[in-house]
Parts: C-alpha cells; structure tokens; sequence
C-alpha cells in the first residue's frame, strides 16, 4: 500500500446537478482525505494545458466548451493508492458504459459529459496537482 496524492475535478455538470456533497462522501468514505480544495473558472489556457494528449481530436472544441460552462471544483486528495482507488469508484470514461454504483455510472452522461476528472497515474497526479494549486495551497 502506498500512500498516494491525486487530483480531482467537478466537472460543470456536476457541479450544474449540485453533486460535489455526494461525491466527495463517496471519496471520503473510501478513506480518502482532502488537503486541498478550491473553485475556479477554467479558461481555454489551462484546459488546453491539461488535456494537451486531446488537442487534435475533433472533440477538442466540445471539451473547451463544456469545460468551460461553469465555475469547477477541484480537490486534492490522499489516501492510501489514491489514484487508481478513485478512478475505481469514477467507472469508465464513457459513462454509457460505467457500471451502476460508480460515479459516473450513477450521474454521468456519456463519453464527454462524464462528472468528474480524476488522475490516472503518479507523474499525471504531480503535473495535474501542480498545474492547479501552489503549495502553500495544500495541506498534507
Ligand atoms: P478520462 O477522463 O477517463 O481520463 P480521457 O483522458 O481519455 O478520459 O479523456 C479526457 C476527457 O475528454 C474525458 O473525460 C471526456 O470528457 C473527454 N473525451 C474523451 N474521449 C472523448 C470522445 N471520444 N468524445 C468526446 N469527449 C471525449
């Protein structure tokens, strides 16, 4: 076991369907912890920084958009295999796909309207945590 930092974002139709109580419950009752937390409007800099491997798919302008519909929330969690535990309980990317009783599975939509990002291995986890908070931001 080892204990692990990854980074989460409410996506805006998660947030749009008030769900960022659920799904942290459902995160902290897996015995992970929050150290950091906070909202922020993505832009187009940061979102083209973020899904940088996307950029040249045809989608890429859906995800600016939808990623940009609403202010998000993104924490930073730790708990002990962090990163693949929370990418257990988000299911799939497609949400069509996601079993019942993952996150994604209960509230998202589809491929691209999916609820929540999560990180999907330790160098992403350290990019993504760093691209979104300074450290004087986290509290671990
Ligand atoms: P994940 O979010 O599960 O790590 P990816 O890294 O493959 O998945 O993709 C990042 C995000 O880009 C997805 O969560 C989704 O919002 C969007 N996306 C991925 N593939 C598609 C697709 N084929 N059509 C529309 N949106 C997509």
């Amino acid at each position: 076991m080892t204990l692990e930092r990854t980074l989460v974002i409410i996506k805006p139709d998660g947030m749009q369907k008030n769900l960022t109580g659920v799904i942290l419950k459902r995160f902290t009752e897996a015995g992970m912890r929050p150290i950091a937390s906070k909202m922020m409007q993505l832009t187009e800099v940061i979102l083209r920084d973020h899904y940088d491997f996307l950029v040249d798919k045809p989608f890429f302008p859906d995800i600016l958009s939808y990623m940009q519909q609403c202010p998000v929330m993104l924490w930073v969690l730790e708990g002990e295999n962090a990163i693949a535990k929370v990418r257990e309980l988000l299911g799939p990317t497609d949400s069509k796909l996601a079993p019942k009783g993952t996150i994604r599975g209960d509230f998202g939509v589809d491929k691209s309207t999916n609820v929540v990002h999560a990180s999907d291995s330790p160098v992403s986890a350290q990019k993504e945590i760093a691209r979104f908070f300074r450290k004087e931001e986290i509290f671990g």
